[in-house]
């Protein structure tokens, strides 16, 4: 990945297709397009052009090219972008032509994207935000994304790394040049109060509730319950597509099935979990504990039982999803239960029991509206405030957690009775650290510019 040769690779998706995009980037990629067409547009500015084989002289294609010269690139490159007819053998034609060109290559997996991280165009949460914007499939988790790559996450945490730096340059100052007069007593106290500030700044960012995470991810909802008892059939409703095999017989839906919903412009993950039930085959009991884990790590599980079965018993909720946030009680088959009334629909239920207990069709789609409305409400209300939050993985809040961490150390040592400054500024330091880790840049030459550009010590 490190070689400085120039890179090429279809940016389109797969052909054929009425258009293919192949961008070149590096110091080959103006040879390269002048080879390939004869000529260099203006930067910026989409030209139409004759593509031609270099060795061959055989046209090609006709397209359009584009020439973005570095640092001003997506790369930071010089950048080539051709905008061909999207066939197999056009592509081929052109990537045979730019293997000719000496010092091109075909592009490894991102990375495009992995030399505008290196060259500065993107910081690393920027290119989790650009991941996250390909992958989206809601208008919530979109715009998410979208912020995402735009630097909110990114420029906040860069914020706060400026501002513990500036802390750790009043505490270095102090340690360098403490014999110095024209350096002022008190620096670190005001190292203290900025490094108390940015505790609490960051503490407020990471009390999100986990949105920014979830969102990212889809809210996960489990369809468990007996075999046979529906559960194929209701997320097919739900799904309003065959993506689940709905069979007569019992233990057939082996392994878990997702399905994704964009539920009221949110991302929900809803599982289709085997028949939870005690069995001898060993391919069912493996899909049997499968669909335990998930649905008992699920944010929602709708528990679906058969209300037409045997005696009309409840089958009761297995211990195993007790710990899930919330179970819903889906009673399916109502329309067997109204033609051959059971006793248990009789049964009076009190007002709290309702909001938890749904009675549906999942054939006849009785109740599912209702069931889905529910649904959809709870996802609101689980992503409620989520696009505010900056928060969106894992990495983001072990980097912020650390950095937490450190900064506890700074002020426990600055408050404490002979606290040493040259642990407040390692502590201090160690913050800064995960703050650059979080962004992909870790440089301790910017700490040096800040002691000589804020205290001009003359010297
Ligand atoms: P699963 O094992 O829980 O996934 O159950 P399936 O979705 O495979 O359904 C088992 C059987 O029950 C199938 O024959 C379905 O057609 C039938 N079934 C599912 N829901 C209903 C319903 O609401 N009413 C009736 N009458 N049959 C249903």
């Amino acid at each position: 990945m490190a070689d400085h040769l120039t890179i090429f690779a279809l940016s389109s998706g797969r052909p054929p297709a009425a258009i293919a995009v192949v961008r070149i980037s590096g110091p080959h990629a103006r040879v390269a397009l002048e080879r390939l067409t004869g000529r260099l547009p203006q930067p910026r500015l989409a030209t139409l052009v004759k593509v031609h084989h270099p060795a061959t002289g055989e046209a090609i294609d006709e397209a359009l090219a584009l020439w973005f010269p570095g640092p001003h690139s997506e790369t930071g490159e010089d950048t080539a972008e051709l905008q061909l007819h999207g066939g197999h053998a056009v592509i081929a034609g052109v990537f045979d032509a730019l293997g000719t060109i000496e010092g091109c290559r075909i592009a490894e997996p991102g990375e495009f994207t992995r030399r505008a991280f290196d060259n500065g165009r993107l910081d690393l949460t920027a290119v989790e935000g650009l991941a996250d914007l390909i992958a989206a499939e809601t208008p919530a988790q979109r715009r998410q994304a979208f912020r995402q790559l735009k630097g909110l996450i990114g420029d906040r945490a860069e914020a706060w790394r400026r501002r513990l730096i500036e802390a750790l340059a009043l505490v270095e100052a102090r340690i360098d040049f403490s014999d110095e007069a024209d350096v002022p007593e008190d620096l670190i106290g005001p190292a203290l109060y900025a490094a108390r500030q940015l505790r609490d700044e960051i503490a407020a960012a990471l009390a999100d509730g986990g949105r920014g995470e979830r969102l990212r991810e889809g809210l996960v909802v489990a369809i468990a319950g007996p075999p046979n008892a529906g559960k194929s059939t209701l997320l097919n409703r739900f799904a309003r597509r065959e993506a689940a095999i709905v069979s007569p017989h019992a233990g057939t839906t082996r392994d878990v099935i997702e399905v994704h919903l964009d539920l009221g412009g949110y991302p929900v993950t809803l599982l289709d979990t085997a028949g939870i039930r005690e069995s001898d085959e060993p391919v069912e009991q493996e899909g049997v504990r499968r669909a335990r884990e998930r649905a008992a790590a699920a944010d929602l599980v709708l528990w679906v039982t058969d209300l037409s079965a045997a005696g009309g018993a409840t089958v009761a909720v297995p211990k195993a999803l007790e710990g899930c946030s919330a179970v819903w009680l889906v009673e399916n088959k109502i329309d067997l239960a109204v033609e051959k009334p059971c006793g248990r629909q009789k049964e009076p239920l009190t007002s709290n029991e309702h909001k938890f207990m749904f009675f549906v069709s999942a054939t006849k789609g009785q109740g599912v509206d209702k069931l889905v409305a529910a649904v959809t409400t709870y996802a609101k209300e689980s992503f409620s405030g989520a696009e505010a939050g900056i928060v969106t993985r894992a990495r983001h809040r072990a980097a912020f957690d650390d950095t937490m961490a450190a900064l506890a150390r700074a002020l426990a040592e600055g408050e404490r009775a002979g606290g040493r400054e040259e642990l407040i500024a390692e502590e201090l330091r160690a913050a800064a650290t995960t703050l650059g880790r979080l962004v992909g840049r870790v440089d301790v030459e910017d700490i040096l510019d800040v002691i000589f550009r804020d205290f001009c010590i003359g010297k």
